[in-house]
């Protein structure tokens, strides 16, 4: 019997490459061309852009292909994610965006408005676990106190000095500002002399002034969220840039979005990021009720295609392209890191927005969790600051579970859950401007209601 013999490098693997050479000759010679041209260096036109988003079939592999090998220019084998938590403190907002089903009208049951010492315990508890970043973001509650945001992040520095705190909105910078009677510009330096560290750079959808005037009437404007952007940039304050998609704009509208960001950055280099999120459609009023032919959210192929197409767009302009687990989930994550994404975004602990829209991959995912995925897929999890600076890179597992890993098994119990506190009367909405000084924490309130259910005098 003659035993098989080892097969050697230099084999010619003659089916797999007679079986490439096919594939690539599948691809429509426009789109070969286009991709051929952003891996020799040149930058992609808006039109070009849009003509990539209707590849499919062995094109779409093709597409693929490209966007890894930029990825792996720019990053390396390195996906990157940070250690943070979401602090949405109030869902009360007088606007009513048509995909948007976190806010809550101010005459709506369900409103609530974290109280300060419990906005500042989630920060807390989140450095103790080993956060470095808080994001903070919420609704826009009628006759806000303009000087919430400055005084927000002043209380939280003053508590954690080292904390990054990732926060406010382009939206909620212009609510500020005109609830402050001042300009951008006065606003951003304020917060960023309380101790702002960066902005996300959401509230953009799509930045195309038709769209937003169908779906989001009285949203920013495409205007004033530049303005917000590159005032930002200019004081020294970095942001993420986004693209909320898969609600039925168009594949030219998509490319000029990600076009504009490509603008900015040339302009002012303090985008970190750039983050593509889908649609989460089922809770979403446009898509049950308010708006006339609006699309249940991206195909699976959809979303590799924005995920590619923005890194080839973006190649040599923003690095980072991060896929979000809470919009996509594990699985599609994964596949994504091989579509052009070298991040994960952050654990985030009370994701809110996504929940309450219907997406059911959960509020937290711990560090652990995204390092396995990265691993899986033959690449090297690197634990990043919200600006990108490495932590650390994790090229075998850490002996010990981390404290953020430990806790995932009492989630609930020690973080609450999104739907719970819509339900709390403890922290109900009542016409406050700004956080109430006084207000009990989640520990109190657990506290008081196990008293209670045991008969026990409540504890003050
Ligand atoms: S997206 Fe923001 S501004 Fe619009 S309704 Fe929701 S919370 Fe309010």
């Amino acid at each position: 019997m003659v035993s098989p013999q080892p097969r050697m490098d230099d084999e010619p693997l003659p089916h797999l490459r007679a079986s490439l050479e096919a594939a690539l000759d599948a691809i429509a010679p426009d789109i070969a061309r286009i991709l051929d041209a952003s891996l020799g260096g040149r930058e992609v036109t808006v039109e070009e852009g849009a003509r990539l988003f209707e590849a499919d079939g062995p094109a779409l592999s093709a597409l693929m292909g490209t966007a890894d090998e930029l990825r792996r220019r720019a990053n390396g084998d390195a996906v990157s994610y940070v250690v943070n938590r979401n602090i949405n403190f109030t869902n009360v907002c007088i606007k009513h965006c048509g995909f948007c089903a976190f806010s809550r009208d101010h005459r709506e049951e369900e409103g609530y408005f974290l109280p300060l010492a419990e906005i500042i315990r989630r920060a807390r508890e989140a450095w103790d676990l080993g956060a470095t970043e808080v994001c903070v973001q919420a609704g826009l509650p009628p006759k806000m106190d303009g000087s919430l945001y400055i005084d927000l992040t002043r209380e939280l520095k003053r508590e954690l000095p080292d904390l990054h705190i990732h926060g406010f909105s382009p939206e909620e910078v212009l609510y500020g500002a005109v609830r402050s009677r001042c300009s951008v510009e006065e606003y951003l330096g304020a917060l960023k002399d309380a101790g702002v560290g960066s902005l996300p750079g959401t509230s953009a959808e799509i930045l195309d002034q038709s769209v937003r005037d169908r779906i989001s009437p009285g949203r920013i404007t495409v205007e004033q969220w530049t303005d917000v952007i590159k005032t930002a940039h200019r004081l020294g304050i970095p942001t993420t840039s986004t693209i909320m998609f898969g609600f039925g704009e168009t594949n030219a509208q998509r490319a000029a979005h990600v076009a504009l960001i490509r603008d900015i950055q040339k302009d002012t280099g303090g985008f970190t990021e750039f983050v593509p999120l889908s649609f989460v459609h089922e809770e979403a009023p446009m898509f049950r009720k308010t708006v006339e032919g609006v699309a249940a959210g991206a195909t699976g192929a959809e979303v590799v295609r924005m995920h590619a197409i923005a890194r080839i767009m973006l190649h040599g302009w923003i690095d980072n392209i991060q896929c979000s687990w809470v919009k996509e989930g594990p699985k599609l994550s994964q596949l994504l890191l091989d579509a052009g994404c070298n991040d994960l975004g952050g654990t985030l602990v009370n994701e809110s927005i996504s929940t309450a829209a219907g997406a059911p991959h959960g509020q937290l995912t711990p560090p652990s969790d995204l390092r396995a995925w990265v691993r899986d897929m033959g690449r090297v999890p690197v634990e990043r600051t919200t600006l990108y600076g490495v932590r650390r890179v994790f090229e075998t597992e850490p002996a010990e579970p981390e404290p953020m890993d430990a806790a995932k098994e009492h989630a609930a119990e020690l973080f609450g859950s999104y739907h719970v506190l819509i339900g709390l009367e403890e922290w109900r909405y009542e016409g406050q401007r700004a956080p109430s000084l006084e207000g009990p924490t989640w520990q109190e309130i657990q506290l008081r209601r196990k008293a209670k259910a045991d008969g026990m005098p409540q504890p003050s």
